[in-house]
């Protein structure tokens, strides 16, 4: 196929793409008139038990359908938009002089992805940097519908590997009970870093 035809097949492809929200004709996946005004990012700060600090841009609520979408095959599309979205309002907000380590929290890989990877990609600038897979879970849990107890009781079994910076800012797509975050950090300061605080997409708090 001539590169003239192969371009035409994938525009066509394009042009007939609907924003996954409002079914509107779109290209990106989500049209821009819908991520102005279904998702419009607003930091929060919670503090957890331990006193680790996790900003995160939006209700658990409001995005959980898109967060769905995980281990489909949109869910990278989702996450990267979503990601962009969010932090660039972190970027903005937040300014550093030093290299700050940016460590996807994550657990045992499934699928071919890693959704904490295209978060920590889309944080990087100039001063933030990601570290991928600095932090490997030794056990696969899932915490999902889990009590506290449950989650306190079975840990995931973290190292850190890092030999990234000295900083670090943990990310994760969402915040329950913040019982991964805090052993993530633990973790973090038993590897002689120091986690500086944690980025989630959405805070789950109140389920
Ligand atoms: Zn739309």
């Amino acid at each position: 196929m001539s590169n003239f035809l192969y371009i035409f097949s994938k525009l066509r492809y394009n042009l007939f793409m609907r924003c996954l929200l409002c079914q509107n004709w779109s290209l990106p996946i989500i049209c821009h008139r819908c991520r102005e005004t279904l998702l419009v990012p607003e930091l929060n700060r919670r503090v957890l038990d331990d006193g680790l600090s996790v900003y995160s841009f939006y209700r658990y609520q409001e995005i959980a359908p898109l967060l769905k979408t995980k281990h489909t095959y949109l869910g990278y599309r989702i996450y990267t938009l979503l990601a962009r979205q969010a932090f660039a309002l972190f970027t903005k907000r937040f300014q550093f002089d030093v290299t700050v380590g940016i460590v996807p929290v994550d657990g045992i890989p499934k699928g071919d992805y890693a959704h904490t990877a295209i978060l920590a990609k889309a944080l990087e600038t100039k001063y933030l940097r990601a570290c991928y897979r600095a932090l490997p879970a030794r056990y696969d849990v899932t915490y999902s519908a889990k009590s506290r107890e449950y989650r306190k009781n079975h840990p995931r079994g973290f190292i850190f590997q890092g030999k990234c910076t000295e900083k670090v800012i943990l990310v994760d797509d969402i915040v329950t009970t913040g019982t991964t975050l805090m052993e993530a950090a633990r973790a973090v300061e038993a590897g002689g870093a120091k986690a500086l605080f944690a980025l989630t997409l959405a805070n789950a708090s109140d389920l």
